[in-house]
């Protein structure tokens, strides 16, 4: 085996600890006495969802029990979720009341303290990123992201899961950035590129995990990262290099793809050309990865809505607004089958990029970034607006008594 090559293990049970211990095994983790270690799941929604959508608590877990058997180091967990959500309920409900009861790991919600600001000279169109106010304390942070697909950056992985380190609504400012000449520069190459792939790119001159551990207990095809098909994989990949597992990563599920199909990645790999970009440059624990691979969906490329009465117009949203908006929808539906049909459809407007031209009807445009259009239709602000306040100006259009019922 060459020395030079960059080590992912991989490992399937359906015992998922025994998967963690057995991928962890073949790593030549560092000595981690004394040190203060950052577990960082992706628990970025408050999800009903058990599995697939915020990192298996089981697997944080066994990754907990596996380390602090070996190192006699401070633990923290944390996570900082999308706009709206409260960190410690999203981990209660994604089922972390047990782990986080344990009194040697500290629970932090990495929005809880004052934000620290890191300069990236390097960086195409982020020069500063306010983190988390606990930045200083970590010496080692773990990734732990489910392996999803995701409708704005292909796919989420190792890395993009380490924007939870960014401070509160300071992510939300990666989805703002204007940059049309550089797009234009990058284009020919990269057909799929938008300032967001760009935005979190740069962040690799200013963060990296030290270890990743990819959460494929369940991972996520189609409209990830929160409406997509879940798919048990009982699959547990992990590396010191973060981008060879997300290469791996990506090579059992998306086998067709090239980094081009995440542009982040690919932007990474010409960023850092030491970065393993290709299967060649990577060792694979077992070598022979053939019988994990199970291709996902992948992201559609328009956004569509499974409802006949629901138009939704999508141009570079943030995923804030889009799972608001799936959430409205899907514990709606009894209500907007009722007011809305096909020929006299629900429309609604999200993201940056919609123009006038976008729109037809009347136009529910919500969120504080379509604003330039308020006056071409109903607009509701907020960033992200929340659900009952959504559903509240729709009844209120419709003359309707805001405490009809909306259950379904
Ligand atoms: S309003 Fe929604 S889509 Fe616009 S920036 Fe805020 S979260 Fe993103």
């Amino acid at each position: 085996m060459s020395e030079k090559k960059a080590l992912v293990s991989l490992a399937r049970h359906h015992n998922i600890s025994k998967a963690i211990i057995e991928s962890l095994n073949h790593l030549k983790l560092p000595d981690l006495t004394g040190k203060t270690i950052l577990l960082k799941p992706n628990v970025g929604r408050e999800s009903d969802s058990s599995f697939g959508i915020n990192t298996n608590p089981e697997v944080v877990s066994a990754i907990y029990e596996y380390l602090s058997d070996r190192f006699d180091a401070r633990f923290f967990i944390g996570d900082s979720p999308i706009i709206n959500t409260d960190t410690h309920k999203a981990f209660k409900q994604s089922g972390y009341t047990q782990l986080l009861a344990k009194k040697e790991l500290q629970f932090i919600d990495l929005d809880e303290k004052k934000p620290i600001e890191l300069s990236i000279p390097q960086g195409k169109i982020i020069k500063k990123i306010k983190v988390t106010g606990y930045w200083d304390e970590f010496d080692y942070i773990i990734s732990i992201p489910v392996l999803k697909m995701h409708m704005h950056c292909g796919a989420s992985l190792s890395f993009k899961n380490l924007k939870g380190i960014i401070y509160k609504r300071e992510k939300i400012r990666l989805h703002h950035k204007q940059a049309p000449e550089l797009i234009k520069h990058y284009k020919e190459q990269l057909s799929k590129i938008k300032e967001l792939d760009i935005a979190i790119a740069d962040l690799v001159h200013a963060f990296r995990p030290n270890l990743s551990i990819i959460d494929a207990s369940y991972a996520q095809g189609g409209m990830g990262p929160s409406s997509g098909e879940i798919i048990k994989l009982d699959t547990i990949i992990s590396s010191t290099n973060f981008f060879a597992a997300d290469v791996i990563a990506l090579a059992i599920t998306q086998p067709a793809w090239t980094l081009k199909d995440v542009p982040h990645l690919y932007l990474i790999s010409h960023y850092l050309p030491k970065m393993p970009s290709s299967m060649e440059q990577i060792q694979t624990i077992p070598d022979d990865i053939s019988a994990f691979i199970h291709p996902l969906a992948a992201p559609p490329e328009t956004i569509s809505i499974k409802y006949k009465n629901v138009h939704l117009i999508d141009i570079d949203s943030c995923s804030a607004c889009l799972s608001t908006i799936f959430n409205l929808l899907k514990n709606n539906k009894q209500f907007i089958d009722k007011h809305f049909t096909e020929e006299k459809p629900l429309n609604l407007a999200i993201g940056k990029g919609v123009s006038q031209s976008d729109l037809y009807g009347d136009t529910y445009l919500i969120g504080n970034c379509i604003s330039k259009l308020k006056t071409d239709g109903i607009f509701i602000q907020g960033c992200t607006p929340v659900e009952s306040k959504i559903l509240a100006r729709i009844k209120q259009q419709l003359g309707l008594e805001t405490e009809e019922t909306t259950s379904n």
